[in-house]
């Protein structure tokens, strides 16, 4: 028999065509599909107005699974970060980030990344390989109901708690649009989670051709990692900007917001000492925007350091300066806060503490642990006492 199916791995119309193939109706696919994402079960046996008949087939044939949890931590300020195992020494983590009005999670599209961003850990480590849709999808189908057992009253257990998605977790989203693709589709799906395309935001270094693709397909909110305002100093910090100049990006952007869910694209700025934070550059990019005439917010991120980069955070009067200059100039622009820096759950420092030898020898020297067969980076994340993946995983 071949191995069991991932039901995460299907939206409904591949839920569908797996019903087909048991020898099910196409409609019992919908039930199925409530069960898994609205309800958050895993075992087919509780699905309890699912055909007997179909409960049966599914027993043998499919599991619902996440990845293998590896960790948790939780920071001071409510952010929650999750470590899943990708197989093969890799791992990539989830966050959540709580705030009065929403609760956003911030999820990952690829073990490592083939973009390089100079300023960036996960660029850092290269690229480990491609997320399937069951777990990019998963990352939310196990926070979502994670935390609906922990947060919400008795009386309300099936309130919702995840009310926006943001790829901004590691890897490049548009590099792996394939299955990026079915899983954007469930998370908008009425029978899924529901989400409308104001609040699942796809963030991109740039891949031109697949912001067209998307734009086409699923034109969901867009955020684009800018980072400077001329083509030199992209190539630099963005590799891919040789492949994707300004122009061209400025223009994909422009031509995207005739079909967006909001009427502007958010620029990321990670604010990088005396490197791309001058006023000088900052009127350089509201002359780039000006000559774009793309409708835009920036989002200025301060830069969380990690030791590989050479690169330093921009101070807080530099970035406010820098924020000045784009206000006066007519261009709406905020300061990201920083959550979860406790915990490194913020931006680019994602899976750096497992990934980074560096960071995995100093917290072995804190607490020394036996390794079991001085295996990879997850093998020692497991041996530092951390979450037996069985016992969380639902
Ligand atoms: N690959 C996509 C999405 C993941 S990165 C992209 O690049 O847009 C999400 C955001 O975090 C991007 O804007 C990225 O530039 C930013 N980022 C990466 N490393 C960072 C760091 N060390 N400090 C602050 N922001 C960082
Ligand atoms: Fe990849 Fe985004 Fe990091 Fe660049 S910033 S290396 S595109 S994850």
């Amino acid at each position: 028999m071949n191995a069991a199916a991932n039901l995460l791995e299907f939206d409904r119309e591949g839920l569908a065509a797996f019903c087909e193939q048991l020898g099910e109706k196409r409609f019992r696919a919908t039930q199925l599909f409530r069960w898994i994402h609205q309800k958050g079960a895993a075992d087919f046996a509780q699905m309890t107005d699912l055909a007997k008949s179909l409960r049966d087939k599914l027993a043998g044939r499919a599991t619902v699974a996440a990845m293998p949890l590896l960790s948790e931590q939780a920071s001071g300020d409510g952010t929650i970060k999750w470590l899943f195992d990708a197989g093969a020494g890799n791992a990539i983590e989830t966050v959540f980030i709580p705030e009065d009005d929403r609760g956003t999670l911030c999820i990952s599209s690829q073990a490592g990344c083939a973009v390089g961003c100079r300023f960036c850990s996960t660029g850092h480590q290269g690229f480990s390989r491609n997320l399937t849709t069951g777990e990019i999808v998963g990352q939310l189908w196990f926070a979502e109901h994670q935390l609906r057992q922990r947060l919400n009253p008795p009386g309300d257990p099936d309130r919702r708690v995840i009310t926006n998605v943001v790829m901004m977790g590691m890897g490049e989203p548009l590099q792996n649009y394939a299955a990026l693709l079915p899983a954007l589709r469930m998370m908008l799906d009425d029978h899924g989670y529901g989400l409308s395309r104001r609040r699942v935001t796809v963030s991109t270094s740039g891949v031109v051709p697949m912001i067209e693709r998307l734009r086409d397909d699923l034109p969901v909110a867009l955020a684009v990692s800018l980072h400077a305002p001329d083509d030199a100093l992209r190539d630099d910090l963005v590799p891919l900007n040789r492949k994707y100049p300004l122009a061209e990006l400025l223009a994909s952007c422009k031509h995207y917001l005739d079909k967006a869910p909001r009427d502007f694209i958010t620029f990321e700025y990670c604010m990088l000492d005396g490197v791309n934070d001058s006023d000088a550059q900052a009127r350089e990019l509201l002359a780039l925007v000006a000559r774009s005439g793309v409708a835009c917010k920036f989002n200025l991120i301060p830069f969380n350091p990690f030791p590989e980069s050479g690169l330093t955070r921009s101070p807080n009067e530099r970035v406010t300066a820098f924020l000045r200059v784009l206000q006066d100039g007519g261009v709406v622009a905020t300061v990201r806060k920083t959550r979860g820096d406790d915990i490194a759950a913020a931006c680019g420092q994602l899976a750096g503490e497992v990934q980074d030898r560096t960071n995995a020898k100093a917290r072995m020297t804190r607490a020394p642990v036996k390794l079991p067969r001085g295996g990879s980076e997850v093998a020692r994340a497991r041996a530092a006492g951390r979450a037996d993946p069985q016992e969380t995983r639902r």
